[in-house]
């Protein structure tokens, strides 16, 4: 076995049994980067000196066997929009290019006191918007299982790392899919935490009611020993949840059979539209579950059909508001030959945002002013409560719910791209999870016949994460679709 084959578990083992260094596994993936990343691109900062340092102090710490963290020394990513001190943040937009934030943020900041090691950052859609990352403002990230399609988005560069075995596993963030639509077509392990799960603190926010942040990693297992070490309340954000963290990888160790676990069917989640090849996968994974001892039924969510418009709603309105702060005189690109104050403002957001968040910030301003604001935010907010009910209702009747992550398998570079509508709407089963606040797990359960993988959604109510992982380990003990690697394995 070589070193980027190794599970968090597998090299963890070696690590402690000092059979490996960090500083060789860590340098083994900073090879491959080097190696195969000009193809795939899913990095935007290769941070090597601080990866080799942060590595000979986890075999310092390794070697006087002082609080064994099973991440320590483990090699891993994270998207482009969680702070990094010293490190560039750059959110793959031109207005941040040469933005090197002061502080980490608080995943980060758990992650470095498990002497985890940072190899470096993602490549994703600018400030987390788009469906595949065509909308970074440096390049575009490609699917290792065919190097013509998208990965996903928005963290596709995160989803692309890991399936390439170019880390060991990787932070996200998910609005509305990014860490899901992504795991999905990359086919690696990804959960949308519950909101408020994961400390927010420090990550750049495209929509502060709905962003969150979580891990993709090879397995269910390694989700769960990563969440471990990143949920949890932090005081530093007044949306994070006061719960305790669940006992995520104990519940897995001690998972047996599904016995007496109900899981829901939403039909709206099969209707029209769905790729025949994926619904196939779907349904095979579901007689999968049952074997386990779940009883599936079907369930209805019927405002599914407003989850789009809503979610897009809401996302342009806060992000607009959001992203009101790169004004190019605080920090980021600054445009400082402006005849006055107003020309600096706009000469410097011309050239700082790409496209798609130009049409995102205009939309919303649109949405969120005087006359327009009841009509659109208001009411999109109300819809986005009817969705929640939804969830609530199902969950009343079952424990779980299981849909696809997309309606389809990647799709090609450039197919979508200049249809704004089009990508929007491949978002139409990861949204309605954000709205509502709730976690949802992405597994993969098969390929189609051009080889792409697809992938499972398993959601449930609030801080649930136990159950979910419980429902993807044990799914992924019966079938071996996460161990499967693309060409450039
Ligand atoms: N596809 C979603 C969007 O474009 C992704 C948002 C996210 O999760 N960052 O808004």
């Amino acid at each position: 076995m070589e070193l980027h084959e190794l599970s968090i578990q597998q090299a963890h083992e070696l690590l402690s049994s000092r059979e490996i260094s960090s500083e060789e596994i860590t340098g083994a993936y900073l090879k491959r980067i080097h190696k195969i990343d000009s193809r795939v691109k899913s990095y935007v900062t290769v941070s090597e000196k601080v990866a080799l340092n942060q590595a000979k102090d986890a075999d310092q710490r390794l070697q006087a066997s002082e609080g064994l963290s099973p991440l320590i020394g483990i090699p891993y990513s994270a998207k482009d929009s969680l702070s990094t001190r010293g490190i560039p943040t750059t959110c793959s937009s031109k207005i941040l290019e040469n933005y090197k934030p002061f502080y980490d943020c608080t995943a980060i900041h758990k992650l470095k006191s498990t002497s985890a090691v940072l190899l470096g950052k993602t490549n994703m859609d600018e400030f987390g918007m788009g469906s595949s990352t065509e909308n970074s403002g440096f390049f575009t990230t490609r699917n290792p299982w065919n190097l013509d399609y998208v990965p996903g988005g928005s963290s596709g560069g995160s989803a692309a790392a890991v399936a390439a075995g170019l880390a060991v596993f990787t932070l996200g963030e998910d609005t509305g899919g990014s860490v899901r639509m992504p795991a999905g077509f990359c086919g690696v392990t990804g959960l949308k935490t519950t909101y408020g799960r994961v400390s927010r603190y420090g990550l750049i926010p495209l929509v502060s009611s709905f962003d969150t942040i979580g891990p993709m990693a090879r397995s269910a297992y390694d989700v769960a020993l990563v969440l471990e070490a990143i949920a949890g309340h932090d005081s530093k954000d007044s949306t994070s949840r006061l719960e305790p963290t669940g006992q995520y990888t104990e519940v897995l160790k001690r998972a047996k059979n599904l016995r007496g676990l109900r899981v829901g069917i939403p039909k709206e989640y099969f209707a029209e539209g769905l790729n025949i090849e994926v619904d196939a996968a779907l349904k095979t994974a579901i007689k999968q579950i049952e074997s386990l001892g779940a009883e599936a039924v079907e369930v209805s969510l019927p405002y599914t059909q407003y989850a789009i418009p809503v979610y897009y709603l809401i996302l342009f309105a806060e992000a607009s508001s959001n992203l009101a702060k790169y004004d190019g005189v605080r920090f980021g690109l600054s445009e400082r030959n402006g005849k006055d104050l107003m020309d600096v403002y706009l000469k410097s957001r011309e050239a700082g945002f790409g496209a798609e968040t130009k049409r995102r910030i205009m939309l919303g301003t649109f949405a969120l002013s005087a006359g327009y604001y009841d009509a659109y935010y208001l009411k999109a907010q109300k819809v986005r409560t009817l969705i929640r009910q939804d969830f609530q209702k199902a969950f009343e009747q079952v424990d779980a719910l299981i849909t696809p992550v997309a309606p389809t398998t990647a799709f090609r570079i450039g197919e979508k791209i200049t249809n704004p509508l089009d990508m929007y709407l491949s978002d139409a089963h990861v949204v309605a999870v954000n709205l509502a606040g709730i976690p949802a797990l992405s597994v993969p359960c098969g390929f189609s016949s051009a080889g792409l993988p697809i992938g499972m959604q398993i959601m449930g109510p609030h801080l649930s994460e136990e159950m979910l992982l419980k429902i993807g380990h044990l799914y992924q003990s019966q079938t071996d679709w996460h161990t499967k690697h693309p060409p450039c394995w």
